[in-house]
């Protein structure tokens, strides 16, 4: 199975990801994990895309297209995988099906997760993670035990640069001026799939496989 995840920020494709992945045994690939380690670690890759992640920006094609062409290229990757925001311009689009094609193989689906722009803004100003083992929490939907505290090792929960409502707002427009026209591409092709992102995960989670036990 090689698919690819569309949907706004914060519709929950990370989510969906992880379970699309351990049930298919394909691995998730998700570029803005590689941008975060990245910058955890101090590269100059995570130096620069640090920049644009800041401010609710897309990190250019050129430094996404290399760190995908490479993470392909990996063994694991040969019998499927799933793209967890990527691609998100039509040339990061372009670029895939021309890696597809030199692979000799086909993209099965590219599922998108609807949610409202409102829902969505609900959503990701209440998104906390643990600042130590990265574990996701919500300040209404998965609330810590103790305020800011993590469940499980105990360190401080923080809010994501990039969550906060200025920041949302700006990924909001990015989405919608760049990533949204993906939709219309995929569609063109025969490999759209659109499913609704619901509040309860488990719902969700049942109408994704649902949508790709058809393809
Ligand atoms: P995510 O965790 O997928 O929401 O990604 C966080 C941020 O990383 C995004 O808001 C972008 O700034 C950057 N990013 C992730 N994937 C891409 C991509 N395919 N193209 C450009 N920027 C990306």
């Amino acid at each position: 199975m090689r698919l690819v995840l569309l949907g706004a920020p914060g519709a929950g494709k990370g989510t969906q990801a992880t379970v699309i992945s351990e049930k298919f045994k394909i691995p998730h690939i998700s570029t803005g994990d590689i941008f975060r380690s990245n910058i955890k670690n101090g590269t100059e890759l995570g130096k620069k895309a640090k920049e644009y992640i800041d401010e609710g920006l897309l990190v250019p094609d050129e430094l996404t297209i290399d760190i995908v062409k490479d993470r392909l290229k990996q063994d694991d990757c040969k019998n499927g995988f799933i793209l967890d925001g990527f691609p998100r311009t039509i040339p990061q689009a372009e670029y895939l099906d021309k890696a597809l094609d030199s692979m000799e193989v086909n993209l099965d689906c590219a599922l998108n997760i609807y949610v409202s722009d409102e829902e969505i803004i609900k959503r990701m100003s209440g998104r906390r993670l643990c600042s130590g083992c990265g574990k996701g929490y919500h300040t209404i939907y998965i609330p810590t035990r103790v305020s800011g505290i993590c469940d499980s090792c105990g360190a401080a929960v923080i809010q994501r640069e990039d969550d906060k409502e200025e920041t949302v707002l700006s990924r909001l427009k990015t989405y919608h001026e760049q990533t949204e026209p993906l939709i219309d591409y995929y569609e063109r092709k025969g490999k759209l799939v659109t499913v609704e992102g619901k509040k309860n995960v488990e719902d969700t989670k049942k109408a994704v496989l649902e949508a790709l036990g058809a393809k």
